[in-house]
């Protein structure tokens, strides 16, 4: 929510030079890798807090879809999301059908997120046509998981009436679930390693599901925001080879209505420190300031424009 604060003296005056303005992040469940972004680039936000009056806070949320409407609404300033998800909500198509969000704006696309879905072993599940007839955990609504996630299992032909359950939990709920057999897989769209896909290898055997073939490349090619993406070996306790899916990016979003000066002061931030930020997550370890550049869906908001255009990136 947007507030600027004035800090009341002792002596009871107003001392605008002290005005703050505070931004929230909405970002995913605790155990994606959104939240842990969030927290990244409010670290190196707040220490510049005295010099830019800037002054960053982090939400954990339902995710993609949740943040952007929530943008929209003013409650948040700015919000992770899947870049399809971007895509859609600017040009009013997929879940955002007839309502196209054309204040919407990209601030930087920061780490490639892979649509993964992970079975337990015993429950044989080893392509995505085998989910027909079993327990599915889709993510909760409001996630780009679960947005996603159908449009997937739509080019297979697969409809929610197809599974025996198409659950609604969190991201966060699902490693128990699975332990207990209350579902027999579930899909999650996030940069790696995750702490849920910890979770979930350290409590009962897991396989993470290859999503390749003809279905996937119609996907890709249909859609410009995907891409082939890896899941590499050795991340997760009993999955030592590497797991090929497709994805999406990561990207920190805005709307016209958040401020030039605070957009402007969180890129430099990061910027300005991106080698301090890239070791805040082993999800960042291949991006690049370029990178940052690729993969946005919707323009650019004027704040970070104005940063990306001083540093010569743009
Ligand atoms: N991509 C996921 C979503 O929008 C969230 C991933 C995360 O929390 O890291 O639902």
């Amino acid at each position: 929510m947007k507030k600027v604060v004035s800090v009341v003296s002792m002596l009871g005056f107003v001392l605008p030079a002290f005005a703050i303005e505070f931004v929230t992040i909405g970002t995913g469940g605790v155990t994606g890798t959104y939240y842990p972004t969030g927290g990244a680039v409010c670290r190196l936000v707040n220490k510049y807090k005295k010099e830019s009056k800037v002054r960053c806070g982090v939400e954990s949320t339902g995710g993609s879809v949740y943040n952007i409407n929530n943008i929209k609404s003013e409650e948040l300033d700015l919000g992770m999301a899947q870049s399809d998800v971007v895509y859609q909500a600017y040009q009013g198509t997929g879940k955002f059908e007839g309502k196209p969000y054309k204040n919407l704006r990209s601030v930087m696309a920061i780490y490639p997120e892979i649509v993964t879905f992970v079975a337990s072993q015993r429950s044989g599940i080893r392509k995505i046509e085998d989910v027909k007839g079993r327990k599915i955990n889709l993510d909760n609504f409001g996630s780009g998981t679960r947005a996603t996630s159908k449009i997937l299992l739509k080019e297979y032909g697969i409809v929610e009436d197809d599974l025996k359950l198409a659950g609604s939990l969190r991201a966060s709920e699902a490693p128990d679930a699975l332990r207990d057999q209350k579902i027999d897989g579930y899909f999650f769209i996030v940069g790696h390693p995750a702490a849920n896909l910890k979770d979930a290898a350290n409590s009962t055997p897991i396989r993470i599901v290859p999503i390749v073939g003809k279905k996937v490349d119609g996907l890709i090619k249909k859609y410009p925001y995907y891409a082939k993406g890896v899941i590499a070996g050795g991340l997760y306790k009993g999955i030592s080879q590497d797991v090929e899916s497709f994805g999406v990016k990561a990207v920190l979003v805005s709307s016209t209505n958040t401020s030039e000066h605070a957009v402007y002061t969180i890129t430099k931030a990061i910027l300005d420190n991106f080698d301090s930020f890239k070791k805040l997550h082993p999800a960042y370890s291949k991006i690049t300031k370029k990178s940052l550049l690729e993969g946005l869906s919707a323009p650019l908001h004027d704040g970070a424009k104005k940063y990306y255009k001083e540093q010569g990136l743009l």
